[in-house]
């Protein structure tokens, strides 16, 4: 099979495509409801990565009939006034998802700023009230974490009585996925940046979750010719390229999945992140 200019054995996990899938069936949900759900993106400077993510999430808005509200401000904002923003947001009834672009300026404290979103508009299940819910598997979870497991079914790939392994722990993408994976019955095992002996945690697992930001981390030496790999990390190399965590040319030759970046699971937590807003709006 040839793949982006790769010869390789492995089958493709394609989150564009398993995206394309569900599309038709989230248009019919928004049509669905008494109301047109509204998202409101807060962002504050104008990193160019986080203006490619918003922009990816407004054309997908479009596309399935949300309206998207993206209100962009000076890096130079104070922590006051972005809570005040958010307060305003919780009291708009028209409003039904409040997300804030991270990573934010280091004088604005994250937690204190996510912990102000009303919990019945966090669509990125991000405060503690969330956590403390979804942790328990209830409610809506962070949209890399639902992406990940919408990618996994459409494939037919079972996470119960499994081995995953997850790289990385972070309160917003590995952490979560570590989680959904315990929630769904897998026996899970969590790697990070103190982890020692990262091979002999990754080589072993049926299902190999990547979510750190490191090109390159994962390479043929960590996977075995059985394994699923799920590439969550995105980096940019120069203006236009984006990688994964995992160096798709071994280890594409090796496992036998594995999900691609660009193309992966950033398509679906697009899809995830929807899907969130339009259980919050029911
Ligand atoms: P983060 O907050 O920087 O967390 C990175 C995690 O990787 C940490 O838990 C860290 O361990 C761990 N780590 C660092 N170096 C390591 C190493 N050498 N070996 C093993 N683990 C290591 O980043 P994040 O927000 O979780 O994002 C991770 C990646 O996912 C980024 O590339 C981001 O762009 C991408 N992302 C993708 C999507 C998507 O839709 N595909 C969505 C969001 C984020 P410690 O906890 O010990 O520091």
């Amino acid at each position: 099979m040839c793949y982006a200019g790769f010869t390789m054995s492995a089958i493709i996990i394609d989150g564009r495509k398993t995206r394309e899938a569900h599309t038709g069936e989230l248009i019919a949900k928004v049509k669905a409801l008494p109301c047109i759900p509204k998202l409101a993106i807060i962002q504050v400077g104008d990193r160019s990565d986080s203006t490619s993510y918003i922009r990816a999430k407004k054309l997908f808005a479009a596309k399935i009939g949300v309206e998207v509200v993206h209100e962009l401000f000076a890096e130079t904002i104070t922590q006051t006034e972005i809570l005040k923003h958010i307060e305003m947001l919780n009291d708009d009834e028209s409003i039904h998802g409040i997300i804030v672009q991270l990573p934010l300026p280091g004088h604005i404290d994250r937690t204190k700023v996510i912990d102000t979103i009303a919990p019945e508009k966090d669509v990125d299940a991000l405060t503690t009230t969330s956590i403390g819910s979804w942790t328990k598997g209830k409610g809506i979870m962070p949209a890399t974490a639902r992406g990940v497991r919408e990618l996994l079914r459409f494939y037919g790939i079972e996470i119960l009585g499994k081995k995953v392994t997850v790289v990385g722990r972070s309160d917003l993408v590995g952490r979560p996925i570590a989680v959904m994976c315990q929630n769904a019955g897998a026996h899970v095992t969590v790697c990070h940046s103190q982890t020692t002996d990262l091979i002999s945690g990754t080589k072993d697992a049926d299902i190999l979750i990547v979510a750190v930001g490191k090109p390159g981390l994962i390479t043929a030496k960590h996977v075995n010719g059985d394994q699923v790999v799920i590439d969550v990390g995105i980096s940019r190399i120069g203006e236009e390229k984006l990688v994964g965590d995992v160096d798709f040319e071994s280890v594409s030759q090796i496992v036998k999945a594995i999900s691609p970046v660009p193309g992966g699971v950033g398509a679906m937590t697009v899809l995830a992140l929807f899907e969130n807003l339009i259980d919050l709006c029911r």
